[in-house]
């Protein structure tokens, strides 16, 4: 049988709707909606496109939303400056600097923008106070992409308490936070990244299974224990249209679809798993709205925090 399709954007609309008289509330009693601030710093075409759905997504949560541009010739201290600025705004509870950085602002200049964000408006949950915080599962602003996996998974009804879970991927913004999440919730959690030996053995012990690796269709049916739960993070750009056909096959919808624009985006989940799987997530239309998601739900959490510290 082939896997259940776990829709993210449907559980994305959902959770969205569920925020709706939170924000009202908040808007009532602090007389100005959640603000949420976002830097773009250069013209990076993905980024570009990244930050317009997370502004339109907090403009029709009713939310304030203002991005804050920069030039690629930008300097760290004209990023550091204008984040010194959204700290201190009253208007806004969220701010975000979009990655990646343009190579001229410096090395290690991501570290320490993300350390110069309030830890309180700090929407991503990147700054080490946050990291620290859920480390001890004592979170308050989680990064967004593994909290909405695991709304995706509760909401599933999946069951986290003593799954064994693999996660693909070790970065601070996906891997490592999912791997917390998931030990927090009480699966037994391995992570396996780029050195991994057997991978494909150390994945296929998995009852859930979660693929943030940034490579397309590299995990593929001998990865997965039959019934498993796949959810797959990648977001890869494919435009040869050999490897389009070898995923979509010849003449699918998918296969039509990429001959129209030249592109698309897949996950790094092989379609075929979705033979063995017993529920995975599509790519598009899974983990991404998910994201988008929580960044209103971290906002607003952001915004409520406040308001209380501040009456308090
Ligand atoms: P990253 O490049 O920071 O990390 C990738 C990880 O994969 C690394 O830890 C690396 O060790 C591991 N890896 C690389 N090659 C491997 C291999 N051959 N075998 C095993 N492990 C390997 O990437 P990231 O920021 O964590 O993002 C991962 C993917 O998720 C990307 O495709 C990204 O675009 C996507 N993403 C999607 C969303 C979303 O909302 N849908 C959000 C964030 C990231």
């Amino acid at each position: 049988m082939p896997a259940r399709i776990l829709d993210g954007t449907a559980l994305a609309q959902q959770i969205r709707t569920e925020l709706g008289d939170r924000v009202a509330r908040f808007t009532q009693e602090a007389g100005r909606p959640p603000g949420l601030g976002v830097v773009l710093v250069g013209d990076n075409a993905g980024s570009e496109i990244y930050v317009r759905n997370k502004l339109r997504a907090a403009v029709e949560a009713g939310f304030r939303a203002d991005l804050e541009r920069l030039p690629a010739t930008a300097t760290l201290d004209d990023v550091l400056a204008l984040v010194a600025r959204l700290n201190g705004s009253a208007d806004h509870d969220g701010v975000l600097v979009q990655a990646p950085l343009p190579p001229g602002v410096g090395a290690g200049a991501a570290q320490a923008v993300f350390e110069a964000i309030d830890p309180a408006k700090d929407v991503d949950g990147l700054h080490p106070v946050n990291v620290g915080y859920l480390v001890q599962n004592r979170a308050r602003l989680v990064p967004c992409t593994p909290s909405g996996i695991i709304e995706l998974l509760d909401r599933s009804g999946i069951v986290i308490a003593g799954a064994r879970a693999v996660v693909i991927g070790r970065s601070d913004i996906v891997g490592k936070p999912m791997a917390l999440l998931l030990l927090h919730r009480h699966a037994t959690v391995t992570i396996c990244h780029s050195k991994t030996r057997d991978l494909a053995a150390v994945a296929a012990e998995a009852d859930i299974l979660v693929a943030a690796i940034g490579h397309a269709a590299l995990v593929r049916r001998a990865f997965v224990k039959p019934g498993a739960t796949v959810i797959d993070v990648g977001a890869n750009r494919l435009t040869d249209p050999g490897a389009a056909r070898d995923l979509f096959g010849a003449g699918s919808a998918r296969m039509a679809a990429f001959e129209r624009r030249g592109s698309a985006v897949v996950g790094d989940v092989h379609p075929e798993v979705a033979e063995v799987a017993g529920a995975m997530t599509p790519v598009p239309g899974g983990v991404g709205p998910l994201t988008i998601a929580m960044l209103m739900s971290n906002t607003l959490r952001a915004a409520e925090l406040s308001r209380s510290r501040r009456s308090r």
